[in-house]
């Protein structure tokens, strides 16, 4: 991994924005879009990363299309909006990844992956390829299988100088779906890709970093535990705070990851459990300050059953899910990042933004289930990995997959059934 890296980090200072190599390769690919001619040779392969939904999203596509930029040897640049900007590091020492400002590139200008490979089905595929393509490998109503996991169209893509990739998801699973040498040997631990990748490519900016230490300082430094409680409703309107409320309760009180407080009659805080050493400082990361406002009721100046002293906080409560707000999107990354460093994590199912703090972390969490398909209110995470929601239903042959067991390496993630995760061979 690491003598990847810094073949990869060599390439990009080579090919990246500003640089001759760079400056040569989107004119002859402009030419070509321009006059509508074949793809001639550039000097460097390109993917042009294009957000699309929440921050969480963002940040495991991101990821796994570096990880595609390492292992077909393309050079991956960031198409960042304002919304984004000043929330990470630049990654790559001496070089930059943001996309030109001033660029011409629109990905919605260029042919699709999808109509590529439709006519390569039919076999009505021009040999004359172009030279960039937009692939969205989104989540579609129609849900078109993309056999982005095949050889074929691989091979294919390999040819394109300058690939547009939109997803939202993390879709290094597919990469597993054939055998895979090169990826066992860069991650001898596939169940943290990830979080790798992860820690290398998002780090927060100075601001960020301004935010994330003073937040710690303040509230979560002095605890002997710190539990990071993640929150996302994903329907408020039929979901009610009391029941989630009860749900999370539910969990981290079964499951002792906070205490019981003791009867009412008990409860009043002695002034020597005042001075408890051990103490545990719940982070409260959500959507609705309500939660965290709640939980700290709960404990606020009451004993508690195994007399931990238990402080509840909460950094941001923006009520909802705000787009093109930069200031919005900084108060997620640094929850993101805070409830990474936390020693016991609940996170709920399905949510990206949950994956990330967990796969910074390297953690196991316990995840708040749906109760819609499972019974059980919280169940332990087997890995940091992240799901991909929107796996493929076909093998390369066009045949439907029944079961994702035939796959060593992968199987269907707990919190959301439909989605696939890298699982050891062993599970
Ligand atoms: P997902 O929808 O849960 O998969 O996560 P995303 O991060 O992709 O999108 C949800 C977006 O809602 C986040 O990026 C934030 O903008 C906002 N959001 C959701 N939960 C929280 C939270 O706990 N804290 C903050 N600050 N923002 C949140």
């Amino acid at each position: 991994m690491l003598s990847k890296l810094r073949e990869y980090e060599e390439k990009h200072r080579k090919c990246g924005p500003n640089i001759r190599a760079f400056n040569k390769d989107m004119k002859i690919i402009a030419n070509s879009k321009r006059n509508d001619t074949y793809c001639s040779a550039t000097t460097c392969k390109y993917i042009i990363w294009v957000p699309t939904n929440g921050l969480g999203n963002q940040i495991i596509s991101m990821a796994s299309s570096f990880l595609y930029a390492l292992v077909t040897d393309r050079v991956m640049l960031v198409q960042f909006g304002n919304d984004i900007e000043g929330l990470f590091c630049k990654p790559f020492l001496n070089s930059t990844w943001l996309l030109p400002k001033k660029s011409f590139w629109d990905a919605k200008d260029f042919k699709t992956y999808q109509s590529t490979i439709e006519m390569e089905m039919n076999n009505t595929l021009n040999k004359d390829l172009p030279s960039a393509m937009y692939v969205d490998l989104r989540f579609s109503g129609k849900f078109e299988e993309r056999f982005f996991h095949c050889d074929h169209s691989q091979f294919l893509l390999s040819k394109i100088p300058l690939l547009f990739f939109k997803s939202g998801q993390y879709f290094v699973p597919s990469f597993f779906m054939k055998p895979e040498k090169e990826l066992n040997k860069m991650f001898p631990d596939i169940t943290s890709i990830f979080h790798h990748l992860g820690r290398y490519l998002f780090h927060p900016s100075n601001e960020a970093w301004k935010q994330i230490t003073s937040f710690y300082q303040q509230h979560l430094a002095k605890a002997n535990e710190r539990i990071g409680l993640q929150i996302r409703v994903f329907d408020p309107n039929s979901t009610t705070h009391q029941i989630v409320t009860d749900r999370i309760l539910n969990c981290t009180l079964e499951n002792k990851l906070l205490p019981k407080v003791l009867s009412t009659k008990n409860s009043t805080m002695s002034s020597s459990n005042k001075n408890k050493t051990v103490m545990k400082v719940v982070l409260v990361a959500s959507l609705y300050p309500q939660y965290g406002e709640n939980l700290k009721m709960v404990y606020m100046n009451k004993s508690t059953v195994t007399g931990e002293a238990i402080e509840v906080y909460q950094q941001s409560g923006e009520e909802k899910q705000k787009f093109n707000d930069n200031k919005h999107n900084m108060k997620a990354w640094v929850d993101m990042y805070l409830l990474s460093l936390s020693d016991v994590l609940v996170t709920t199912y399905q949510s990206t933004f949950g994956y990330v703090a967990k796969g910074l972390g390297n953690s196991r969490p316990w995840i708040l289930n749906n109760p819609v398909h499972s019974k059980e209110i919280c169940e332990r995470e087997f890995t940091s990995e992240p799901c991909y929601h929107y796996a493929p239903s076909h093998h390369c042959n066009g045949n439907t997959i029944n079961d994702f067991s035939s796959f060593q390496n992968i199987r269907h993630c707990k919190d959301f059934p439909y989605g696939v995760k890298i699982v050891n061979s062993s599970i």
